[in-house]
C-alpha cells in the first residue's frame, strides 16, 4: 500500500485530512461523513471521495467514514505508525527555529540530529538536539538511519552540501534555501522558500483584493 502511486494534488491533502482525523479521534468521534470532513478541511466532499477511493473503497454508503479506521490508515499511508528521525543542515537563525519547533505536533516525526560547521555550537546540544560536526554527517546518516534532510544552509554552499548528502544516500531534502538545487533522481526535494511565499502573499493582496478574484485562485 505504501508503494502505491496517487496524485501529487492528493499526496499533499493526506496530511490535512490525518491531523483533521486526529482531532476528531482524540475528541472521542467514532464517524465521520464526507461533507463534515469537506466543510472541516475545506476541500470539496467530490474531492475527498476521489482522493479516498485512491486507497480502496474506505467509507460506507449513509454511514460514512470509520473515524479510527480512517485515521490509522492514514497514519500508516502518511508512515505516522513508526518513529521517522530526521535530520537538518546549518544551525543558523532558520535552523535553530526549526530545531527549537521541532514538530512537537506530530508524535512520530523529530529532528534527532543537526550538522554544522560553527565550533561554538559542534559538540553542544540545541533544542534538544544534538550537533554534530560535518565530518561526521555521513556515519551520524547511517547509524540513525536518517534518509531525510532539511536544508538550513548558507546559498553559497546549498549545492555542495546537497551533492554530500547525494552521496551519503539521503532520500528526501526539504530545502529551505532559495535556490534551486540539482540532484540525482533518487531524490525528492520539497522546496520551501520563505521569502518567496511572503512576497506572493504581498503581491496576491495588492493586485487580486476581491473575493471574487479570491475564489477564482482557489480554484486554480
Ligand atoms: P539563516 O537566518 O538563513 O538561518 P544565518 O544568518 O543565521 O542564516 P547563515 O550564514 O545563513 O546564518 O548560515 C546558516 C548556518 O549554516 C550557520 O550556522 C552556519 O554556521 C552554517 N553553515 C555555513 N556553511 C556551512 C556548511 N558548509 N556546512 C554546514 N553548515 C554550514
Amino acid at each position: 500500500m505504501s508503494n502505491l502511486k496517487v496524485p501529487k494534488a492528493t499526496a499533499k491533502r493526506l496530511p490535512i485530512y490525518y491531523r483533521y482525523l486526529r482531532f476528531l479521534h482524540d475528541a472521542g468521534k467514532e464517524r465521520v461523513s464526507s461533507t463534515e470532513l469537506s466543510a472541516a478541511v475545506k476541500v470539496d466532499s467530490a474531492t475527498i471521495r476521489r482522493d479516498f477511493s485512491y486507497f480502496g473503497a474506505l467509507g460506507k454508503r449513509g454511514y460514512g467514514y470509520d473515524v479510527e479506521d480512517l485515521m490509522n490508515f492514514f497514519s500508516k499511508t502518511l508512515k505516522q505508525d513508526r518513529l521517522t528521525n530526521v535530520a537538518l543542515i546549518g544551525v543558523g537563525n532558520l535552523g535553530h527555529a526549526l530545531l527549537n519547533y521541532n514538530f512537537h505536533q506530530s508524535n512520530n516525526m523529530r529532528i534527532s540530529a543537526a550538522f554544522d560547521i560553527n565550533k561554538e555550537i559542534v559538540g553542544t546540544i540545541l533544542s534538544g538536539v544534538p550537533v554534530y560536526p560535518m565530518s561526521e554527517m555521513v556515519e551520524q546518516l547511517r547509524l540513525q538511519q536518517i534518509e531525510v534532510v532539511i536544508l538550513t544552509v548558507p546559498t553559497e554552499v546549498a549545492q555542495e552540501t546537497t551533492n554530500d548528502l547525494a552521496e551519503a544516500g539521503v532520500k528526501g531534502i526539504m530545502n529551505f534555501t532559495p535556490i534551486r538545487i540539482s540532484v540525482p533522481k533518487s531524490i525528492r526535494v520539497q522546496n520551501v522558500d520563505l521569502t518567496n511565499e511572503l512576497q506572493t502573499l504581498i503581491y496576491f493582496l495588492d493586485h487580486y483584493n476581491t473575493d471574487k478574484d479570491k475564489d477564482k485562485k482557489d480554484e486554480e
